[in-house]
């Protein structure tokens, strides 16, 4: 579209006295799940909001052509561990809007989005920690407790220690709970559950924690205790039992050769009203700390794989039984290589499995899955091996998780879809080369053919560049207590 014509547009728009909009996404396919809309469209933004979706152009102060691209809502990943800006700007480049800490929580809701306020790339948020909080209560972690888990070291500090030991006295559950309820009313998302790290934590103790979740009409969102069916009947069971929303984490990691059986367990209870959600991201290997619980006695059977099956960021090497024991000492990341491709295949096509990366770009390296995940699924499970339409894929990043997120906060209503008044969260892509660039060997590496990311109607990525010294990004809060 020349600038002629654009600033024909301009002209004409301004002798019509309508007063241009703050940015207009020119002549771009777009796509939106929730109305099905795909179609050419002008999107014109003002106040950080979606203000005009037309056939017309529209005349913008800033013009950011999006002809031959699709123009989709922001991707919204309910499952990242990274945080700081350096993480934020490979999501980014990911087509990623707002990143969320829902899976392990922070021990200390407010202090970290008091630390966020101003100073975020990306919308953010994070559930109310049960592992953390259970520390406190068990006396095992007596200080203030930091905002947030920003390296190994806190997570060893707060998420493991008293991972063995289980609650018994009502003294210890009140103090988990008032724990809890704290992080809720200072605007957490719900409940993050990750019990497989530390196996302390009873049947009874995880059930208690879902009658808390159901007194405070809060989601819970977990890492199960354990590979394979079992984990998840306990926790499908505790959610039929109380009525509490359940998401559960990284399906394809933690249901092993069971994932179709899985996936029809989850189904299923949807089915009969149980209210359960679930996601994956598109890798074949999996990625944790190496003194965690996860390398207890046993793992080789539990994953499947031995030491050659592990690769340590730091370095990219595989593990030997020497340095597997010299590393875990020392704790650090490594990747799991132990699932299987049509485990993947399976979930990428399955209709309500969530898109979401379990980014932790912690190390030097990092498992890819922080800096390609969504990316990865365009560009190769929609657009080379075709197990999903465009569509469903965008529904699956954008759509869905936001709908996961309304019942606790509201907000979420204005993202994850293109429809007038909506928060101008959106990705521009080039459907016929967007693709992941971070592998194995380099963690972090910008995914290429996203060319604009727009997070509250400000750039953060144009023309594929990052927009330096931008801080757009907002806090999605919990309405606990507000309702
Ligand atoms: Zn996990």
């Amino acid at each position: 579209m020349s600038c002629r014509y654009l600033s024909l547009v301009f002209s004409l728009a301004l002798l019509h006295g309508q007063p241009p909009y703050d940015l207009v996404i020119a002549g771009g396919r777009v796509m939106d799940p929730e109305s099905r809309l795909d179609a050419p469209r002008h999107i014109g933004i003002r106040n950080g909001k979606i203000a005009a979706i037309s056939a017309q152009p529209l005349a913008g102060k800033v013009t950011l052509a999006a002809a031959g691209r699709v123009v989709a809502p922001g991707f919204i990943d309910l499952h990242s561990h990274g945080h700081t800006n350096e993480a934020n700007e490979y999501q980014a480049h990911d087509g990623v809007t707002t990143a969320l800490e829902l899976e392990v929580g922070v021990p200390n809701v407010g202090a970290w989005l008091k630390q966020r306020a101003g100073r975020a790339i990306l919308n953010h948020g994070a559930t109310a920690s049960h592992g953390a909080s259970r520390t406190v209560a068990l006396r095992e972690f007596a200080a203030e407790a930091p905002g947030w888990i920003d390296s190994p070291d806190s997570w060893r500090e707060l998420m493991m220690k008293g991972r063995y030991k289980s609650m018994s006295s009502p003294e210890e559950f009140t103090v988990l709970g008032a724990t809890l309820e704290r992080g809720l009313r200072e605007g957490g998302l719900g409940v993050g559950m990750a019990h497989q790290y530390y196996p302390g934590a009873t049947r009874e103790e995880i059930f208690r924690v879902f009658q808390m979740a159901r007194r405070w009409k809060t989601p819970v969102y977990t890492h199960v205790r354990s590979m394979g069916a079992d984990a998840m009947q306990e926790v499908i069971a505790n959610a039929a039992a109380t009525g509490v929303p359940l998401h559960i984490v990284h399906v394809n990691s933690m249901s092993l050769g069971e994932l179709p059986l899985v996936l029809d367990l989850i189904e299923s209870a949807n089915q009969r009203g149980i209210d359960i959600t679930t996601e994956a991201y598109p890798y074949t290997a999996a990625s944790t700390f190496l003194e965690t619980t996860m390398f207890d006695e046993g793992w080789q059977q539990r994953l499947g794989i031995s030491y050659d099956g592990l690769q340590w960021v730091k370095t990219g090497e595989r593990l030997t039984e020497k340095t597997f024991q010299e590393y875990r000492k020392e704790g650090g990341a490594v990747i799991m290589h132990f699932m299987k491709p049509e485990w993947i295949a399976r979930a990428m096509a399955s209709p309500f499995v969530i898109v979401a990366s379990d980014g932790m770009p912690f190390a030097p390296g990092a498992h890819p899955r922080s800096a390609g995940t969504f990316a990865r699924v365009l560009g190769r499970y929609v657009r080379e091996q075709k197990v999903l339409s465009l569509m469903d894929a965008l529904g699956k990043m954008t759509l869905l998780p936001a709908r996961r997120l309304e019942p606790m906060a509201p907000a979420m209503k204005n993202k994850g879809r293109l429809r007038i008044g909506a928060d101008a969260d959106i990705t521009v892509f080039d459907p016929a080369s967007v693709i992941d660039t971070a592998t194995f060997e380099k963690g972090l590496s910008f995914s290429t053919g996203i060319d604009h990311v727009l997070v509250n109607g400000v750039p953060v990525v144009r023309d594929g560049k990052t927009v330096p010294n931008v801080f757009p990004g907002q806090a999605v809060v919990g309405n606990y207590g507000k309702r």
